[in-house]
């Protein structure tokens, strides 16, 4: 029988839900039990594909080519899963197929509401994405807004119709400090469950989120408790931490007995790879490397969240600490990317910036110094290396060239479709590495797989001018009509692709092309 986990927030958001869920999974898996998770985000978008990245960070990429939200990167990076679009719940994606089945007369003849039929949809959604031995489900927002309820009435009835005795209910709360008088302020998170035990649910956990390093006194937890009436084994203090991957092993202090209660499963968690990745012995790891990231939203490091994190990982699987320097792509000039000592160009939109990122690449090209060119980084690399190569207009249409110098174009089947939703290339697509290629040696075999999100695509007219300029193509697909791959021959360390290989990186299996760079910017 599965039993269910979900985790709500109340007071505000972004306060680390998707992070307070994936470690409770991962303590979970760390005891022996199999864990599937699932996101709630009850915005009424049908995917997240066209959300603004700097208001809502990464759009994450799943294999199956859903445009999520971030929080599934830190599950599939915590959890170690590949997730899917069953794991992904948007309400207008529910919406849709509701309006669609009404419009096709499926409701024989009833009046269509969201309870029931919203709720059933929600219900149906969490049934079909449960896999695990547990299942954690997170909703998005905070309790009480508008857009949600829908979403907490069903997880309150989802419980009655699986025994309530089978959910778990988290609550994440935000608890202000008042740098004035010097204390903490727990009645925004008193309100906040008092709004939860309006609709219905009671919760079991509540996870205090708390500004600063130091964990708040023990009394904040007792106040909380005392007052939404949660045992007080049933609260986990959450002050800030060093790095997200320390979060299992608070998780694994103050719910390690709830956990075992709930599941039954009275293992003890074995923590020792979250224990080394999170409390990394500085003497072991003296290196440093500076990384910059030539972007263009600066101002929002959520933006490039699977980059930094496949950046970190890579370095801490170096036994080294890594500065991830950001470069404003617009501004952007040769003296940055001599200051630090390997350089990633990450996927982007649009043309502002891209001038600078091109800059960036045959800087790199042209100086030895180690590069990874990611989706439009492959882009801009292609770009500067063609003008090396003679064509001295190359750009990408992306960009308006429209002079017969597009050396990145729009195939055949995607015109017009520039601004719609789950039109790109999206999700896994197969690649064929060259034999003796530094990429295949990075990655040790020739045949790989990468998650996509694109429009663009190199255009092989080009390639002897490319090739000209520096660059050779070093993997396709593998009817050989696209370019996944390009590396620079006469670099130590210089490549990029048109995929999106961080989507794959895991803190305890960081990526090849990751790692490379990392490596060839310590020798730098
Ligand atoms: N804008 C480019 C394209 O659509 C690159 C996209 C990306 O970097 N994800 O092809």
């Amino acid at each position: 029988m599965t039993k269910y986990i979900f985790v709500t927030g109340g007071v505000l958001s972004g306060v680390g839900k998707g992070i307070t869920a994936a470690s409770i999974g991962a303590v979970l898996q760390a005891k022996g039990i199999t864990v599937s998770v699932q996101k709630c985000d009850p915005y009424l978008n049908v995917d997240a594909g066209l959300l603004n990245p700097r208001e809502h960070g990464e759009c994450f990429v799943t294999k199956d080519g859903a445009e999520t939200d971030l929080d599934l990167g830190h599950y599939e990076r915590f959890l170690d899963l590949e997730l899917t679009q069953k794991n992904a719940t948007l309400s207008g994606r529910l919406f849709r197929d509701l309006i669609n089945d009404e419009r096709a007369g499926k409701f024989g003849g009833q009046t269509v509401q969201l309870v029931p039929h919203l709720t059933n949809s929600i219900k149906k959604a969490i049934h079909q994405a449960a896999e695990g031995e547990v299942h954690l489900v997170e909703i998005g927002g905070t309790v009480g807004d508008y857009e949600g309820l829908s979403f907490i009435e069903a997880i309150r009835g989802f419980a009655l119709d699986v025994g309530r005795e089978n959910c778990l209910f988290v609550h994440v709360v935000y608890v202000p400090f008042l740098e004035a008088s010097q204390e903490y302020k727990t009645k925004p998170a008193q309100n906040a469950l008092a709004d939860l035990r309006g609709f219905g649910i009671m919760p079991d956990v509540v996870a205090v989120r708390t500004e600063g390093h130091n964990k708040p006194p023990r009394s904040i937890g007792e106040k909380i408790a005392i007052s939404s009436g949660v045992r007080s084994d049933g609260i986990v203090m959450m002050p800030n931490v060093d790095t997200v991957y320390e979060v299992p092993l608070t998780v694994a202090r103050d719910l390690g007995a709830t956990l075992s209660n709930f599941t039954g499963n009275i293992v003890e968690p074995n923590l020792d790879k979250w224990r080394k990745l999170a409390r990394r012995d500085t003497t072991e790891y003296k290196k440093r490397v500076t990384i910059g990231l030539v972007a263009k939203y600066i101002d929002n490091s959520d933006t490039y969240l699977s980059v930094t994190e496949a950046l970190k990982s890579a370095a801490w699987g170096e036994k080294s600490e890594i500065e991830i320097r950001w470069i404003n792509a617009e501004t952007a000039e040769v003296a940055d990317f001599a200051g630090v000592d390997g350089v990633v160009v990450p996927g982007g939109f649009g043309e502002r910036g891209v001038e600078g990122m091109i800059l960036a690449a045959e800087y790199c090209m042209t100086n030895n110094k180690p590069y990874l060119g990611i989706c439009l980084g492959l882009q801009t690399a292609v770009i500067a290396a063609a003008r090396l190569g003679g064509v001295k207009n190359a750009n990408s249409e992306e960009f308006g060239a429209g002079d017969g110098a597009n050396v990145i174009y729009i195939m055949d089947g995607q015109e017009g479709k520039q601004s719609t939703g789950g039109t790109m290339r999206l999700g896994d697509y197969p690649a064929v590495l060259k034999n003796y290629s530094h990429i295949a040696q990075l990655y040790g075999v020739t045949e790989v797989t990468e998650r996509h999100r694109h429009r663009y695509e190199v255009n092989q007219k080009f390639v002897q001018a490319v090739k000209k300029g520096g660059l050779i193509v070093s993997g396709t697909s593998p009817d050989g009509r696209l370019v996944e791959f390009v590396e620079a021959p006469a670099c130590d360390y210089f490549v990029a692709t048109q995929a999106h290989p961080e989507f794959k990186s895991r803190p305890f299996r960081p990526h090849p092309l990751f790692v490379g760079l990392i490596r060839a910017s310590l020798a730098e």
